[in-house]
């Protein structure tokens, strides 16, 4: 019986030649230390939580109208007859952590990031997976549009730092629940007689999240969707001057973005401000994207307390990279690969592996008696600075001999100095 990972899942694999990208550990270390380092450059700090939650509490906050929990979550239920789903996105949880320890008391303003995996049953390609990775920022208890643009900026900050460079950001506002209601009121009375022109899924939107229908990526929708009223026309006046100030932080902090007046993401849970992050090369697929969600700490049982945040998804990052052939994720490498010949020679490694890593130096060693020439193709193969032979005759003489793996060049140097001259 030979098994493959579940549809739609992959291996994160030690790196190797030809490796796909998404598959390289060392690229997701990288990305990951990135995407750490700003958020402790940013003051957000790390929450992590679990990946499975509530049923009620993720198709609540994510909305049930929404593509997401009508067709993509996994929902099971225990032994113990709880109904659980396994997290679709990163959002919903970390609002439920926040409320459930009272972080409102310790923190009413808190700057929260996590990275790790999402599931939704998705049909599988590339880019789209059942189980995807993002980094999520949060930033909760500020109104105003400052918060927004801190969210925004350190979104293009991560993928500047990465190399990504053929982005747009595409901005709108989604405005109050109250001037969307209007709004959506609007938009039901525009498209009820054309109903029988549109795809069966936006007929299933108009029953049940006509907002949703601007979502649509079917080429008949989007035809019919020029005729639609805005939702601009609808936003009240602090929405508008929210939006304004937007905006400008963002033009001051010198970050481009494009209005779309279409935009208004997968989610629910959104007031005022919506944005995507989209690469060139990985057509309509975004990169990650985000929103004000001032009402859902609310909704999951907390005080009133507005938010933004954004989710990205890093296997894009790590496509869009391949793409462009800018990935740059340095490989691992070692200081040194000791290649043993003989028992005793072996038994000696063990302690100088031990000393050259109290020196600070990735070591590793032979473990299976192999050949002196595949004993240093696995130096190679590990990208090792040096090889460390050490033989019989080495041994009776209290030295190793060192190769350079680059210049091929050997030098004999003594046991009780090796892990000084290495450092
Ligand atoms: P969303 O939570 O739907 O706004 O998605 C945020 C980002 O996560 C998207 O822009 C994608 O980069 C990524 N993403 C969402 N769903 C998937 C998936 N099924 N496979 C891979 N990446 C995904």
């Amino acid at each position: 019986m030979r098994y493959a990972p579940p549809k739609g899942t992959y291996d994160i694999l030690p790196s190797a030649p030809g490796r796909d990208a998404v598959q390289d550990s060392s690229n997701w270390q990288w990305l990951e230390s990135h995407f750490r380092e700003l958020c402790r450059l940013y003051a957000f700090s790390e929450v992590r939580t679990p990946i499975f939650e509530a049923h009620e509490l993720i198709h609540r906050s994510v909305g049930e109208g929404t593509d997401i929990v009508a067709k993509e979550t996994f929902d099971f239920v225990t032994k113990g007859g709880d109904h659980l789903t396994l997290r679709p996105e990163g959002t919903a949880g970390v609002m439920r952590a926040f409320v459930t320890n009272r972080l409102y008391v310790e923190r009413p303003t808190s700057k929260l990031f996590y990275i790790g995996p999402n599931f939704r049953y998705e049909r599988p390609q590339k880019g789209r997976y059942r189980q995807h990775h993002q980094a999520g920022a949060e930033l909760l208890g500020a109104a105003g549009p400052e918060a927004d643009a801190e969210i925004i900026a350190l979104a293009c900050a991560f993928y500047a730092r990465l190399g990504l460079t053929d982005l747009t950001v595409k901005l709108n506002t989604v405005g109050t629940p109250e001037s969307r209601a209007a709004y959506v009121e609007a938009l039901r009375a525009w498209a009820e007689p054309l109903l029988p022109q549109m795809s069966a899924d936006n007929r299933r939107r108009y029953e049940e999240n006509a907002l949703r229908m601007l979502d649509s990526k079917e080429p008949q929708d989007i035809a019919l969707l020029g005729s639609a009223p805005a939702l601009r026309d609808y936003l009240d006046a602090p929405s508008q001057e929210h939006f304004a100030q937007v905006k400008h932080y963002l033009t001051a902090l010198g970050l481009a973005y494009d209005e779309d007046p279409r935009l208004v993401r997968g989610f629910d849970y959104y007031t005022h401000t919506v944005f995507e992050i989209q690469s060139s090369v990985l057509g309509d697929k975004a990169l990650g994207g985000g929103g004000r969600y001032n009402g859902l700490i609310e909704a999951v049982g907390g005080p009133a307390t507005p938010g933004i945040g954004f989710g990205l998804g890093l296997e894009r990052v790590l496509l869009a990279l391949e793409e462009l052939k800018t990935l740059e994720a340095p490989a691992p490498t070692l200081g040194a690969f000791l290649c043993p010949l003989g028992d005793a020679a072996r038994a000696r490694c063990v302690e100088l592996l031990a000393e050259l890593r109290r020196a600070g130096i990735a070591a590793d060693m032979d473990y299976t008696e192999r050949r002196m020439k595949v004993m240093l193709e696995q130096a190679d193969q590990n990208r090792a600075r040096f090889a460390v032979i050490l033989g019989d005759d080495e041994l009776a003489k209290g030295v190793a001999t060192v190769r350079d793996m680059q210049t091929k060049a050997q030098e004999s140097i003594a046991l009780d100095l090796l892990a000084e001259r290495l450092a």
